[in-house]
């Protein structure tokens, strides 16, 4: 019912072969069983949630963080799952002591992801950790047969051609979390002809109407005042930087098919209409709602279901201006820089993924301005070694030697 054949023009993430709607379609009496990476964050939050709401529907399996512990065993405590995994071996003591009641098996180390989300109890992984540290455990979690609820756009970024296999080897479907993806997909599902034209919105971050001279000198505290979205630290840096959007062209083109020249970018600074889809007779199709990623969530462990929700309703009677801009990429270069890593392909987005982590990082921490995270990772991404086809080896080295440059590339302190 939910599966579009991948031989169909219009390119459904959510393609697959009928034998793997099994786990996905799962019967009535069982409850979807849910693997959250990353549960401590803003994501990984909302999902719980999400899971609170429909305790008949979902169960948290398998719940993983890198050093909150303490939320992680809280969390624990609340949710009961099989298995928990602190990526930090640090604090491997302090959660197996704060847990040692329950019945819960305690884990640590990236090795012990990749390990839990292959459990053949887990029904759907939700990728819900930040940066490329998700590229391995969502690798592992498709090579189980595990349909993956994506919010981990870094992994579609760095090797989104090998996901993209994978999948299709697996039979594995990718449901997006994000919410633009999310918006694409709903507006293409019961479509059979191609996309035409991709609107993928953007809010324009805190610093839409700022001048060059302006950016100069803006802190990480105003970047980290996102207009319209509650999110962890990094992607509010990129939403900042529109960084985060050239990531969403990428990751659109690979869940979607479709040409980066398809792909337009409209700031919309009120974020209502989370993105659109044009076809070929000039019909658009949007999908609106207040800026709340637990419908997106939901939408991906539901899914081709739609379940009852308490989340806020549009008020169409208080939206007076929905505005639409373009967008400055003189302003905003990295998202020029996503485009461009696109066009050269292989393993350039790789490289700007890999240096964008180091300066988004350098940023928060005072350690980098501004403006010049764009221009180190543009160096970044005319020193590196580029690979035309790149297999997943190649993707740790390059990770691994964009990494070096860029924080080469930072200005001493
Ligand atoms: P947060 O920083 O809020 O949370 C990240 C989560 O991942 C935390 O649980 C964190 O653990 C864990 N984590 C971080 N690094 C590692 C690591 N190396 N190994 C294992 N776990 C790790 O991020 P968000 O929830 O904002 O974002 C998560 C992903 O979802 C990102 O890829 C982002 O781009 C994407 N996304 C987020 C949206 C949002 O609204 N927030 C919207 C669309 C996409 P700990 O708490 O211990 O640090
Ligand atoms: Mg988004």
């Amino acid at each position: 019912m939910y599966v579009v054949a991948l031989s169909q023009p219009c390119r459904n993430p959510a393609a697959t072969q009928s034998q793997q709607t099994k786990p996905y379609m799962q019967s009535e009496k069982r409850k979807k069983q849910i693997a959250i990476l990353g549960s401590t964050g803003s994501i990984g939050t909302q999902a719980l949630q999400v899971i609170a709401e429909h305790p008949d529907r979902f169960e948290a399996r398998v719940l993983t963080a890198a050093n909150r512990w303490q939320l992680l065993a809280e969390q624990a405590r609340q949710f009961m799952p099989a298995a928990v995994v602190i990526a930090n071996e640090q604090h491997y003591e302090a959660l197996s002591t704060a847990l040692a009641d329950l019945p819960i098996a305690v884990y640590a180390g990236a090795e012990a992801l990749c390990q839990v989300v292959e459990s053949n109890e887990v029904d759907m992984v939700l990728t819900a950790m930040v940066g490329f540290a998700g590229l391995a455990p969502t690798i592992a979690a498709i090579r189980a047969r595990k349909p993956i609820a994506l919010a981990n756009k870094e992994t579609m970024v760095v090797a989104g051609e090998l996901i993209n296999r994978l999948c299709r080897q697996y039979e594995v479907p990718i449901l997006p979390v994000d919410s633009e993806h999310s918006a694409i997909f709903q507006s293409i599902m019961g479509e059979v002809s191609p996309i035409d034209k991709i609107i993928l919105t953007a809010s324009g971050g805190p610093f839409r109407t700022f001048t060059r001279e302006q950016l100069e000198s803006v802190t990480p505290e105003m970047a980290l005042r996102h207009p319209n979205w509650d999110m962890g630290a990094k992607i509010t840096i990129d939403s900042a930087t529109m960084m985060n959007k050239g990531f969403e062209v990428i990751e659109a083109k690979w869940l979607f098919g479709v040409e980066p020249s398809a792909i337009q970018v409209v700031v919309h600074p009120q974020s209502v209409v989370h993105s659109a889809v044009q076809f070929a007779d000039g019909a658009v199709k949007a999908q609106l709602g207040v800026p709340d990623m637990r419908v997106p969530i939901q939408f991906a462990f539901s899914f081709p279901e739609r379940l009852q929700s308490s989340f806020e309703r549009l008020d169409w009677f208080t939206m007076h201006d929905l505005t639409f801009e373009r967008p400055d990429t003189e302003r905003f270069r990295c998202l020029a820089l996503a485009y461009e890593a696109l066009h050269r392909g292989g393993n350039a987005p790789c490289i700007v993924n890999a240096a964008n982590e180091i300066v988004n990082r350098a940023f928060l921490e005072g350690r980098c301005r501004f403006l010049e995270m764009a221009d180190i990772i543009e160096k970044t991404l005319q020193k590196a070694t580029f690979v035309k086809q790149p297999a997943y080896e190649d993707y740790l080295e390059t990770d691994a030697e964009a990494r070096r440059l860029a924080a080469s590339l930072l200005s001493p302190q």
